[in-house]
């Protein structure tokens, strides 16, 4: 037996068991997180457990992702009880990336209790005390799925909507899934998941003030073809004005369109988050076409996250923060012989 599966068993055993579970993402959850959460949590729910699913930043769940609560497990952070039962952290590579909620994972070890982690960022810190972490998985989801199926319990369609969206939209619509997980996809749609609609409303649903925002953003985009290590850097910026005006999807939508630039082998989207004491502050998506481990300079700005997929949040005005990532970009490692 591999050690992933001997790590996935254990962890189904602990599951079985469990009657009172706290299930937490990330702040700033996506359907990675939040999907496998609330599968999760729909599992041990019907199996009568005590359940909860909640993340430490915004106070509400996206509105695309909170139709995959099909039993009302979504709890506010500040309405969770005092303490946990057992606590799991999905997606989450370190406690803080919990937010406000990261002093949970030392206050239920403290007490003796288990956290069990289930990510697929190589930078892990196995902080829990029982680990399913595989940087191999494209998604949470996937490792979830197969904690499910090891605890002999069954997938229905509200579990498997959740693992079908963390999957989707983690692999970037499929781009990026091994056949083996084409196969845990199969068994989703078996289970009744309806691609389509999970699609619309994840993916394909914005309000038509999306479409003027995405104008005055694209319009700002700058490629500088020698960035990046020679690879091109294209890149641009949602300012608050614009981020006011639309949901927290329609602004980490730009990402999308920016990184098909073809002659650019890393993209980034400044998003505004600020301004905190008076200073702009930006969250950064990064992306990879391939060359450039943007993770590594993700990392090297106080943020991370997967080789062709980073994050981080900076301080400082638009110019200054894009000067870092040009630094940062031009020291991080090369993903292919070239
Ligand atoms: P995003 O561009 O926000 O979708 O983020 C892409 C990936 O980068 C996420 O899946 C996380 O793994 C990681 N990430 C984003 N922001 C941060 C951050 N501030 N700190 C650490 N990792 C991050
Ligand atoms: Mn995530
Ligand atoms: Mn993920």
């Amino acid at each position: 037996m591999t050690g992933i599966q001997e790590d996935i068993e254990a962890a189904a055993a602990l599951l079985a068991a469990a009657t009172d579970v706290t299930l937490l993402g990330h702040v700033r959850p996506d359907a990675d997180a939040l999907g496998s959460a609330l599968a999760l949590g729909h599992v041990l729910h019907r199996q009568g457990a005590r359940v909860r699913v909640s993340f430490g930043e915004p106070d509400e769940a996206p509105e695309t992702l909170a139709w995959l609560d099909a039993d009302g497990l979504l709890t506010p952070a500040d309405a969770l009880p005092p303490t946990d039962g057992l606590l799991v952290a999905l997606d989450t590579p370190a406690p803080a990336r919990l937010g406000r909620l990261a002093p949970r994972v030392a206050a239920v070890r403290a007490a003796g209790g288990s956290v069990l982690v289930v990510d697929h960022h190589a930078t892990n810190a196995y902080y829990g005390t029982h680990h399913v972490v595989d940087e191999s998985a494209e998604a949470t989801a996937v490792l979830v799925t197969r904690i499910i199926e090891a605890m002999g319990a069954e997938l229905d369609e509200p579990a498997a909507r959740g693992l079908y969206a963390g999957i989707v939209t983690d692999t970037s619509g499929f781009r990026r899934a091994s056949p083996e997980t084409h196969r845990i996809a199969a068994r989703l749609l078996e289970a009744g998941v309806d691609p389509s609609e999970v699609a619309r409303r994840i993916i394909d649903d914005h309000p038509f003030a999306w479409l003027p925002m995405l104008s005055a953003v694209l319009s700002e985009a700058q490629l500088e073809p020698e960035g990046a290590q020679g690879f091109g850097f294209v890149h641009t910026v949602v300012r608050a004005a614009e981020v006011a005006l639309v949901r927290s999807e329609e602004v980490e939508s730009v990402i999308d369109v920016v990184r098909a630039t073809r002659e650019a082998g890393v993209a980034a989207v400044l998003k505004a988050a600020g301004p905190v004491d008076g200073s702009p502050v930006w969250t950064v998506s990064l992306r990879s076409a391939g060359d450039v481990d943007v993770s590594a300079a993700a990392a090297e700005l106080g943020g991370g996250g997967h080789r062709m997929a980073a994050g981080c949040t900076v301080t400082g005005s638009a110019e200054e923060v894009l000067a870092l990532l040009r630094e940062a970009l031009g020291r991080a490692p090369l993903l292919r012989a070239s």
